[in-house]
């Protein structure tokens, strides 16, 4: 960025809730695995004189979503009608909060990458209700509607524009995920879509109090891509400026392959969308009462779980904020060290192998087929000498490879079993000596790294299956006899 100007971003976060049922009906909210528009009802179809009515379980859900982002939560707020046509929409509006919204006032604090805390201020979350999905075939030359998505509880999360560079936006969504996937309210999952992220750009010359105006970037499909459109918006407005021109206020959206934002259409102003209270449903009183005793029911966050991650399983501060950033991974954490009864190991291994192998197949712990047991139960063979570590890597690449899940049935069938038999293993190296006199005799003549070749032999003979402390104690016993 040119030195002149500084960046103002402003996020807005869809969040699907995982209610089981839709916002204003009792449809299911599974919507992906199942038949096309077989969970409508005439509520969510909007058909004429159907009434909604709000589900306790979304209220729920979004009250614990505020409080866990610091937010008041609103005694009194109301649903309003958003209109405008689209044909994933049946009723032609969306019921959404508009005026008096539940929650707001919130913040998110979060360390960057340097160690710098940053804050965030939420200014606001409202419930609405999701759209259908269009499916476009280009084979058939049609298109094609789903109303299993519609109505499917939202909150929306709406940040100040807090935000200067695209790296305390990635960080922010990070952390935003991080303590909505531990409130249990959403899986808060991109790549699923139930979690969506528009970016809000704009840029002024330094110091200015004045705020530019701005574009919104919709059609953001990862953490990454959304700040590779910042900085791409950023980028593309100061060069409209120095040139003279002027940022008009748009919808714009991001094209991955090209890695560039493209306008999309003018922006709307509230105005057109000809909000009014929505008649068919009464306001959302909610007591102090209920808001405490969710308070009281939030549960352990991040901060907290690292902090007793260090201090029950003895492990250090960096491996702790690792485990505990997803509580999915905190849990499998702890159900696997229940198995294993070695917490240092668990996490060595969890940290090492585990999540490379999730890295590169791009797949969050929820998704991965190795449950917490039979991980605890790889980390105990090695713990108890059982089997070594090399052997254990290759057992765990069995079992990524997904066949036998069981470690202790692959060893068993394999006959992988570590070889701590001392007589047997007296034997072989005996053997290993004598067919290597000039090793022997280096390392009588002092070169100490002659027993190397000595206990490679050693492990070979064994097909690596000799435990190697062992074989260590027993080639150094030999030798100086
Ligand atoms: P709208 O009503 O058009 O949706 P809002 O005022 O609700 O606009 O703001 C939407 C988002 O845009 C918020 O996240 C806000 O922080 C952000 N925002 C507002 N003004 C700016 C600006 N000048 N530059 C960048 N972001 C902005
Ligand atoms: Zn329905
Ligand atoms: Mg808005």
């Amino acid at each position: 960025m040119s030195k002149q100007y500084e960046a103002v971003i402003g996020l807005e976060i869809h969040l699907q809730l995982k209610t089981g049922t839709k916002v204003f009906c009792q449809c299911s909210a599974d919507y992906d695995n199942s038949l096309a528009n077989s969970h409508t009802c005439p509520v969510c179809l909007g058909h004429p004189g159907a009434l909604p009515k709000l589900n306790e379980k979304v209220l729920e859900f979004a009250i614990i979503g505020g409080l866990a982002l610091n937010c008041e939560i609103n005694p009194y707020s109301r649903f309003d009608r958003k209109n405008y046509f689209y044909p994933d929409t049946p009723k032609s509006y969306q019921i959404t909060q508009f005026e008096h919204t539940y929650a707001s006032n919130g913040w998110l604090e979060y360390k960057m990458p340097n160690g710098n805390l940053k804050k965030v201020t939420i200014r606001e979350i409202h419930i609405e209700e999701d759209a259908g999905k269009m499916v476009h075939s280009d084979a058939l030359g049609e298109s094609f509607i789903n109303f299993n998505r519609t109505s499917i509880p939202l909150i929306e999360i709406v940040t100040q524009p807090d935000i200067k560079t695209s790296q305390e936006a990635y960080e922010f969504l990070n952390a935003l995920k991080s303590i909505l996937k531990y409130s249990g309210i959403s899986d808060v999952n991109m790549e699923n879509g139930s979690l969506r992220c528009d970016s809000n750009v704009s840029v002024m010359e330094i110091g200015s109090s004045v705020f530019g105006t701005r574009t919104e970037t919709k059609n953001l499909n990862s953490f990454k891509a959304v700040s590779r459109a910042i900085d791409y918006e950023i980028e593309r407005q100061i060069g409209v400026i120095e040139n003279g021109g002027k940022i008009v206020q748009e919808t714009r959206t991001w094209d991955e392959a090209e890695g560039i934002t493209k306008s999309m259409r003018s922006k709307e102003e509230a105005n057109d969308y000809r909000y009014f209270p929505e008649p068919d449903l009464p306001p959302v009183v909610v007591s102090k009462e209920y808001i405490e005793s969710l308070r009281s029911k939030l549960p352990e966050f991040f901060e907290e779980k690292k902090a007793r991650f260090m201090l029950e399983y003895q492990i250090p501060e960096y491996d702790a904020g690792i485990l505990s950033e997803d509580v999915e991974l905190a849990n499998y954490f702890e159900t696997a060290v229940k198995v294993s009864e070695n917490a240092k190991l668990t996490s060595s291994w969890i940290l090492t192998e585990l999540l490379k192998v999730l890295k590169d197949s791009r797949i969050e712990i929820e998704s991965f087929h190795i449950n917490s047991e039979n991980f605890g139960k790889l980390v105990k063979l090695i713990h108890t000498g059982i089997i070594s570590g090399k052997i254990a890597k290759e057992i765990f690449e069995t079992m990524v490879g997904g066949k036998d899940i069981d470690p202790e049935k692959i060893v068993e069938s394999k006959g992988l079993k570590q070889i701590s038999d001392v007589s047997a293993l007296e034997t072989i190296v005996e053997k290993v000596l004598s067919a290597n006199a000039q090793s022997v005799a280096d390392f009588k003549a002092g070169k100490d790294r002659a027993i190397k070749a000595l206990m490679g032999q050693v492990m070979k003979e064994t097909k690596g299956q000799a435990n190697p402390q062992l074989v260590n104690e027993l080639v150094l016993a030999k030798l100086n006899q």
